[in-house]
């Protein structure tokens, strides 16, 4: 039932990030594309059996509608020394790129494109689907996210919302200084702290990216590409109010409830996954939506593609100037 490695055929690169890099790929038999991620580990025994044990953890995770589907996994020890996740393929990315996509077509003036992509009926579904997820996986495996963040956030062009790279700890792959720099950092306060971590964890991170997509930026700011830039951001996390979403009037008031609820830096008294599961804002587009939110999605999609055409132009013109 597994997909073999030998029968992928590789398409072209997706993204990569901190721990390993992510590609499309063509698995022959049944024509079907999927993602391929290959990261780089340590050939130490006992991370290597850590990974395993890691890697059937994931395998054990039934599929659910707002889980990134899981084909295998594989630990190339005699050749590479690197782990090979194959997953489903998302064809609109990550929400990291549908922002940094949106954020383009702002700088290049299109008119049609001043209402923001990320309103709130899109916030609100993706806000549930985060929380689904996260609730199947701590109820029925007791599995912790731990790395909520847009870039870990999928879209499909048929509207569905998934959450993927759980499970196999950061700690094993790099030290965690590499984590660290060159990356937002979403952890909560108690989590930079070294308390025990929960679910609630995860809650902050959501509070932090739906800042992140309703402001474009990353709420907490600070320089993060220098050691020194990552404590001084760790340090504000803890010691400084908790990030608040801008004051616009057009805002609705279950939004900000929300946003709030979630950004609460005592985690005792943060919203718990099934509080937020039933808060306004995600009551107001439960049973509303659906197709309005499955049409945004297609055009996100045809976004993405247009982007790539007018980047492709715009490198080109570059290049004539230049001569
Ligand atoms: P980090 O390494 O800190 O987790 P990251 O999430 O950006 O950062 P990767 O998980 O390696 O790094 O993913 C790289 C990029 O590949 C992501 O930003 C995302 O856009 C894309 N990507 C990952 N998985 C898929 C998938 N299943 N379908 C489509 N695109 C994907
Ligand atoms: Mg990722």
């Amino acid at each position: 039932n597994g997909i073999q490695l030998q029968d992928l055929v590789q398409l072209g690169k997706i993204g990569s990030g901190n721990s390993g890099t992510v590609i499309k790929a063509l698995h022959v038999p049944d024509s079907r594309v999927i993602a391929k991620k290959t990261i780089p580990v340590e050939n130490k025994t006992l991370v290597k059996s850590q990974l395993i044990r890691e890697l059937s953890i994931m395998q054990n995770v039934k599929p659910h509608q707002n889980i990134v589907g899981f084909y295998g996994a594989f630990y190339t020890a005699s050749t590479t020394n690197e782990i090979v996740i194959l997953m489903e393929y998302m064809d609109c990315g990550s929400l990291d790129k549908i922002l940094s996509t949106y954020k383009r077509y702002l700088s290049r003036g299109e008119l049609e494109f001043r209402d923001p992509w990320f309103n709130e009926l899109v916030l609100s579904k993706i806000s549930f689907a985060v929380l689904n997820g996260l609730s199947y996986l701590y109820g029925h495996y007791k599995i912790i996210h731990r790395d909520i963040k847009p870039s870990n956030v999928l879209i499909s062009s048929k509207g569905f919302v998934k959450i993927c790279d759980f499970g196999v700890s950061k700690k094993l792959i790099n030290s965690i200084a590499d984590t660290f720099v060159g990356t937002s950092t979403y952890m909560s306060p108690e989590r930079i702290q070294g308390s025990v971590y929960t679910t609630k964890g995860d809650v902050w991170s959501l509070g932090l990216m739906i800042i992140e997509l309703v402001t474009g930026e990353f709420p907490l700011g600070g320089h993060k590409d220098t050691p020194e830039g990552i404590l001084d951001l760790l340090q504000r996390i803890v010691n400084e109010p908790p990030p608040r979403l801008p004051y616009n009037p057009e805002f609705s008031k279950e939004m900000v409830d929300f946003v709030n609820r979630c950004c609460v830096k005592d985690e005792r008294e943060r919203s718990s996954l099934q509080e937020l599961m039933c808060h306004g804002f995600i009551e107001r587009y439960k049973s509303q939506g659906e197709r309005e939110f499955r049409h945004w999605c297609k055009r996100i999609k045809r976004r993405i593609k247009e982007d790539k055409m007018l980047k492709r132009e715009e490198k080109e013109r570059a290049k004539l100037v230049s001569r």
